[in-house]
């Protein structure tokens, strides 16, 4: 694949499926195809250049190199898939389903599955322990009843509508989010432990979440209900504006672009938007190679929807 700095360089580079194909079949096998049945690489390609045979006894399967992936059964030409793809990773904001819609020339329906299926390969499939000094709270988003259809809204009235976010930022570094539906303080805790080492500088308000858990870290805290946001120490800073500087980013997405998301899509849609800001430094072709090597593994309807 050339590298590619532009909406036009990018469609020139995938503008047939033969030619989205063979990029996937170079992201995913790396120029060695293998069976997604058995695992082997014992085999061969038909004439048609498209089917693959596998030669172990007893497999014997013919496959595509879509198959296992996000893209098996699916009704939409690749090169779509990949366009979409190349929008949503690139996008500085994010995109809504109806705007994708128009622009790929499908209906609102597939463009809302297509985004979904994608942020789910925004996934960071190889989160690192953050360690350093690292700023940690929590959120509440969920967008406005306003923008939901009247029938829905009855059914979520006296709701509270909001979900809980936990992030975990290093200063000059990686975020990490979870959508905490369990509000249970060891939920919050368990997260905490799990996204931060021990042997960091831990920076929070001084809600009493962070109390019991801090005496494990170096914690430090600003008293917000004291007007206090910043507090220069010899060393270091303590604040945690870099993490809430990240929340406004996120809800302006989720407000903004998307008005309502259900709590059961709130994790692909901070996932998406966790990615964006680890890569905001990263060129275009490497964000999309990264999205497209996360292709394995099919999301069913089913899984998807959560029914
Ligand atoms: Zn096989």
């Amino acid at each position: 694949m050339k590298p590619f700095k532009s909406i036009l360089e990018f469609q020139k580079e995938f503008n047939t499926q033969e030619k989205c194909r063979k990029f996937l079949e170079l992201q995913r096998w790396n120029g060695t195809p293998a069976c997604p049945f058995c695992g082997s690489i014992n085999v061969c390609r038909f004439a048609s250049g498209k089917i693959f045979k596998c030669r172990e006894r007893g497999c014997r399967h013919q496959f595509s190199v879509t198959v296992g992936t996000v893209y098996e059964n699916t009704k939409i030409s690749l090169t779509k898939w990949f366009l979409a793809t190349y929008i949503l990773t690139v996008h500085s904001k994010g995109i809504s389903s109806l705007q994708l819609a128009s622009m790929i020339n499908v209906t609102q329906r597939t463009a809302w599955h297509l985004t979904h299926r994608i942020r789910e390969m925004l996934k960071d499939n190889d989160p690192v322990v953050l360690i350093g000094i690292v700023e940690v709270d929590e959120t509440y988003v969920g967008g406005s009843l306003k923008n939901m259809h009247a029938k829905k809204k009855k059914s979520m009235k006296g709701m509270d509508n909001k979900t809980m976010v936990f992030g975990a930022l290093k200063r000059d570094g990686k975020l990490r989010t979870r959508v905490i539906t369990n509000t249970a303080l060891e939920n919050l805790t368990g997260t905490l432990e799990e996204f931060v080492a021990h042997d960091s500088s831990l920076m929070s308000d001084e809600s009493n979440a962070y109390t019991k858990i801090g005496e494990k870290y170096n914690h430090k805290t600003v008293n917000h209900r004291e007007k206090e946001y910043v507090r220069k120490e010899a060393k270091v800073s303590v604040h945690t504006n870099s993490i809430e500087g990240y929340w406004n980013i996120l809800k302006k997405q989720i407000d903004g672009i998307h008005h309502f998301v259900s709590p059961k899509h709130l994790q692909r849609y901070c996932n998406e938007s966790a990615f964006r800001y680890n890569n905001r430094k990263t060129f275009q072709d490497e964000k999309f190679a990264y999205a497209l090597s996360n292709c394995n593994g099919t999301l069913p309807y089913k899984t998807l929807i959560g029914k």
